[in-house]
């Protein structure tokens, strides 16, 4: 069975085709500037040379027309004929309380998605546009949604709502949603095949730390806690966004800076964070590299990350109760040393110790604990697209 995975942003297209019986991509690709001048689809294939289309794609119907181009090139692509693609997995952002697991997608769906889309205006309408060109050009194939926010459905009330007037989340859903489920979906479903204990029995925190970042609580299988909200803004400092504030600081600056909505919105999601606090980037390398070179703002950055990850991941392991693993994934997690260093220092008293030789690898699938730590802490990459794959092979 093939399955083709697509990840739709406002102007740019991820694909992946994945051979189901080996569990294996078979090719990648990405579509860039979709409706801007200069569209170019980027297509790899493990031992070939990069495939490249440079033609003009001025809507998403046009760009998946592209990838179906690509995939069944007779020198550059992997099938001959789109008739053997089995099925299309989709991202979806935000499936609000609507959508509690990965769907087929029929109009009720349609109808949630652009509902959410009061939350997630950038994402929602791309994950649309993605889904509505395959249903042109691939009629007889059926499309699942994989959504960020599924995973989270089993939040108990105490950890979704906001202090706020109960009034505000009847009349607009106001709450906590989460994301990021697909990939702690994944991580919870690896660690359990990696302890050998059933899904319903694991107990974990999941660290996704990536240009994005959230932690999740993991209890008996299931997500109880997140640290993303109603939007991806919520929790920890990410690459640009600030994650939790004091909302006095949203009026404050629109009354001192004369910022309209959008422009805070803008502000706090593309220019905070890390990058916002260092001035010197939001990619955690250029940031270590600065600090070991006696940048203070990048040093205070780290510092900031690592303390907000350290309160989330301590108090998540107090609502879990008997935690099995401390997992750490997501391009930080897999691939910073000193970042999971910092992080765990602090955790000692409690028994939980790094094995920093263990500590020294990057990507893969690890243990990094001392072989008598209270708790294991692992590295375990993610893998979102393979996620969406098996779900979408499950429901079709
Ligand atoms: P996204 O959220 O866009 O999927 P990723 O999960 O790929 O992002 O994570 C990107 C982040 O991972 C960047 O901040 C990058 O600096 C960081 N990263 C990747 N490799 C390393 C590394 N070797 N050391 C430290 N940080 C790394």
């Amino acid at each position: 069975m093939k399955i083709l995975v697509i990840n739709c942003g406002s102007s740019s297209l991820k694909y992946q085709l994945f051979d189901m019986e080996k569990e294996e991509v078979m090719v990648k690709g990405l579509v860039e500037r979709i409706g801007i001048e200069g569209s170019r689809l980027i297509q790899e294939v493990e031992g070939k040379d990069k495939f490249i289309i440079e033609k003009e794609m001025k809507d998403h119907t046009k760009a998946v027309s592209y990838v179906f181009e690509a995939l069944t090139d007779k020198e550059n692509g992997v099938i001959n004929d789109l008739s053997e693609i089995d099925g299309v997995g989709h991202r979806f952002v935000h499936g609000g309380e609507k959508i509690a697991k990965s769907v087929i997608i029929d109009d009720e769906v349609k109808k949630a998605v652009k509902e959410y889309t009061k939350f997630a205006p950038l994402h929602n309408p791309a994950n649309l546009m993605g889904l509505e060109a395959c249903e042109k050009l691939l009629p007889n194939v059926k499309n699942v949604a994989v959504f960020d926010t599924a995973f989270h459905q089993t939040m108990p009330q105490e950890n979704y709502l906001y202090g706020i007037d109960y009034k505000f989340y009847e009349k607009y859903s106001l709450r906590k949603y989460g994301f990021h489920g697909t990939s702690h979906k994944y991580i919870t479903k690896r660690v359990s095949e990696l302890l050998e204990k059933p899904q319903e029995k694991v107990n974990l925190v999941s660290c996704h730390l990536g240009n994005g970042s959230s932690l999740c609580a993991v209890k008996n299988g299931e997500s109880i806690d997140t640290t993303m909200g109603l939007t991806p803004l919520e929790g920890l400092v990410m690459g640009t966004r600030s994650g939790d504030l004091d909302p006095t600081v949203v009026t404050f600056l629109m009354d001192n800076e004369n910022m309209t909505t959008d422009e805070v919105n803008n502000e706090l999601n593309k220019h905070s964070g890390v990058l916002g606090i260092s001035g010197v980037s939001s990619d955690f390398r250029d940031l270590e590299e600065a600090q070991e070179k006696g940048n203070e703002k990048a040093d205070a950055a780290l510092k900031m990350f690592s303390n907000r990850v350290k309160k989330y991941l301590a108090g998540y392991m107090a609502e879990i109760e008997n935690c099995d693993a401390i997992v750490f994934t997501g391009g930080i997690g897999e691939n910073s040393i000193t970042m999971r260093e910092d992080i765990m220092k602090g955790f000692e008293q409690f028994g939980i110790k790094i094995d920093h030789d263990k500590n020294n690898v990057r990507g893969g699938e690890h243990v990094i604990s001392t072989e008598d730590s209270s708790v294991k802490v692992m590295v375990v990459a993610t893998n979102e697209e393979l996620m969406i794959a098996k779900d979408t092979q499950n429901l079709i």
